[in-house]
């Protein structure tokens, strides 16, 4: 029920302002509320539809138009006209780069690392201000159905979403006037629309398969005592109904004997033939056959030709399903129900193939393209206090964690960690009188950091002078709702701290998530070989670094003998760091350890041995 309020100085009844939600798809966006009956609605602003296509036109008057408007425009003048921005949100061109001819609009090349800018006319714009006005349209037609100002939201995004990419939907929204309340994954938000845990003593296990215009998301679910907790996720940021429409393109291509390089310099045929292509593709979910043509150019194509191009594509997904069912430890007939979400779930392929893999029917009722919009009112309303039995749970998909010595990730907040999540480690120096330290935040699974997704980096300044190994310096992860970072660094010893905002610096590499888990498993066992042996020489470089500035200090207290025995065995030490043969260096580093270690205890100091032990950041 819509709350109402009495203005005591008017005497006016004001609604209390709606909370809506809000699908930001790649393809599509709606909008949809909790009406006063109680049930979730999507909104249909009069006569323009409930679908708002994610299409942005500037025209040269400097006019902006959004939706279907824009989209009229895909075809007579694609470099004003932008669609499926959400792919390039939080991401950076060397990202995007491998599908740059997708794009017939103009994305600036020449910052290849930095997040992208799209070029329309002699203006810049960021995917961000872009999905904004997408925001800023929806808020407006549900201000104009509603008849009552809209400015809070619940918005939500694939599972699959890094920080840096739900950071950018949060701003996007920041842009459009609305007050984000929470970022929510879609399959979170479809399983809230089929009503699926809002019963208490409803225990079930549900995955929901979501397969839109521009992304792929399976998440595992369970639902017990009115909490759903997100068992594991999976997915890949790049594979659609959209290729379903190219590989359709491709395929008439090839029949017609096309020169592909003309076709895709000849941006407007190219956008008629992708159009064409849906086209095709929604005709035979329910047909057998379509015939068609785009100016001459015969487009025909059969049902059976059509699943034979897809297949792969579907199996791919199918993949995705059975590496979900793996992180979250279960057997398919352990999953009670299958819920499909996503325009491209009407493809009888896709349907077939998700109902074989699970071995059951699946929940197909509510409109694919709206159950994400309807999930996220409902999560609304939870959040407007009107549902307070349910919690959300969800999980974050990819480890978080910093560069330690030798370039090597250090996991702070696991892979399917429960989102909200806060977890810390304690660091210290490498080098004596230390004063700065550098902290770089990662994403992903890999050993070495070069081969993860950084987020972040910032210094922690004005540590006191210190022996290395000293400073005690805690870095503590927050990761809230939303599955936004925040990272604080604080020296113990001094209350030096840091409350670092976490900008991303770097948006997404161009590895989807899906093929930096793959890459993870098939690394594996080079990537544990190489940790170690990097482990090692770290330890071996301190052990020296740490051996040689005591000799050169504590002179008095050991003798000359002493000192060029202790020499010869560092001498020793770096010829195995060279050979890189880890047995070698621990034997070596043992050594060391051994002679000195009576010139630790002798002084007193306990420098030296907590040198040699704590973790340190260069
Ligand atoms: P997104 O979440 O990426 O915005 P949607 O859930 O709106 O995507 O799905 C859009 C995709 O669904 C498009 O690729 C569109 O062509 C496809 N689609 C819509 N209707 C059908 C249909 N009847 N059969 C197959 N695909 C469809
Ligand atoms: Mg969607």
């Amino acid at each position: 029920m819509a709350k109402v309020s009495i203005n005591l100085a008017t005497g006016s009844v004001q609604k209390e302002d709606i909370i809506v939600g809000i699908d930001l798809g790649t393809t599509n966006s709606l909008v949809a509320f909790i009406n006063p009956e109680g049930n979730p609605q999507v909104i249909n602003d009069t006569g323009k539809g409930v679908l708002v296509p994610s299409v942005v036109h500037f025209q040269s008057n400097g006019t902006v138009l959004v939706g279907n408007e824009a989209k009229e425009f895909l075809i007579p003048d694609p470099q004003n006209t932008i669609f499926s921005v959400k792919r390039l949100l939080g991401r950076s061109y060397h990202d995007i780069e491998p599908n740059k001819d997708f794009f017939s609009y103009k994305i600036i090349d020449n910052d290849i690392e930095s997040l992208v800018k799209i070029k329309v006319g002699d203006q810049f714009f960021t995917p961000i201000e872009l999905s904004g006005l997408i925001l800023k349209e929806l808020k407006e037609r549900a201000e104009h159905a509603l008849k009552t100002p809209v400015n809070r939201a619940v918005i939500t995004v694939p599972a699959y979403f890094n920080d840096s990419q739900r950071q950018a939907t949060r701003d996007a929204g920041k842009l459009a006037g609305l007050d984000v309340l929470r970022i929510v994954n879609e399959p979170t938000a479809a399983s809230l629309a089929y009503g699926i845990g809002l019963n208490p003593d409803e225990e079930k296990i549900i995955a929901v398969y979501d397969l839109g215009g521009g992304t792929f998301d399976v998440s595992i679910l369970k639902i017990q005592n009115g909490i759903f907790e997100v068992l594991s996720t999976n997915g890949n940021t790049f594979l659609g109904g959209d290729d379903f429409d190219q590989a359709i393109v491709h395929y008439w291509i090839e029949q017609n004997r096309l020169d592909k390089t003309e076709v895709s310099n000849d941006q407007e045929l190219s956008q008629a033939l992708r159009l064409k292509a849906e086209e095709a593709k929604i005709a035979l979910t329910t047909q057998n056959i379509f015939n068609g043509a785009v100016n001459d150019i015969p487009c025909a194509i059969s049902r059976i030709t059509f699943e034979e191009l897809i297949l792969p594509k579907v199996e791919q997904t199918i993949g995705c399903c059975a590496n979900a069912l793996r992180d979250a430890g279960l057997g398919v007939d352990e999953i009670d129900e299958v819920v499909m979400v996503g325009g491209s779930t009407r493809t009888p392929l896709v349907k077939e193939m998700v109902s074989e893999l699970f071995n059951k029917p699946v929940q197909d009722k509510i409109n694919p393209d709206e159950v994400v919009a309807l999930g996220a009112a409902i999560q609304a309303d939870i959040l407007a206090g009107n549902r307070k039995d349910i919690l959300l749970l969800d999980v974050t998909p990819l480890s978080l964690g910093i560069e330690t010595m030798g370039g090597l990730m250090d996991i702070i907040i696991p892979r399917n960690a429960k989102v909200p999540s806060k977890a810390g480690r304690q660091y210290t120096t490498s080098i004596d009188g230390q004063v700065n330290m550098k902290i770089s935040v990662y994403q992903g699974e890999r050993d070495l950091v070069k081969e993860n997704r950084k987020l972040a980096e910032f210094d922690l300044k004005g540590i006191p002078a210190m022996p290395a190994g000293f400073p005690k310096v805690d870095i503590n992860f927050l990761l809230n709702a939303d599955g936004i970072l925040k990272v604080q660094a604080v020296e113990l010893r001094s209350g030096v701290k840091q409350e670092v905002e976490v900008k991303p610096t770097y948006g997404l590499t161009d590895q989807e998530v899906e093929q930096m888990l793959i890459d993870s498993i098939q690394n594996a066992k080079g990537d544990v070989s190489q940790r170690m042996v990097i482990e090692a020489r770290t330890e071996g470089e301190q052990m020296i670094y740490t051996v040689e500035r005591f000799l050169e200090k504590n002179k008095q207290y050991v003798s000359p003998a002493e000192v060029t025995d202790t020499k010869a065995l560092l001498e020793k030490l770096k010829l195995a760091l060279a050979s890189g043969d880890k047995d070698s260096i621990h034997k070596n580093i043992e050594e060391v350890n051994e002679f000195t270690r009576p010139f630790a205890e002798r002084l007193m100091d306990q420098a030296i041995a907590t040198a040699m032990k704590g973790k340190a950041i260069e």
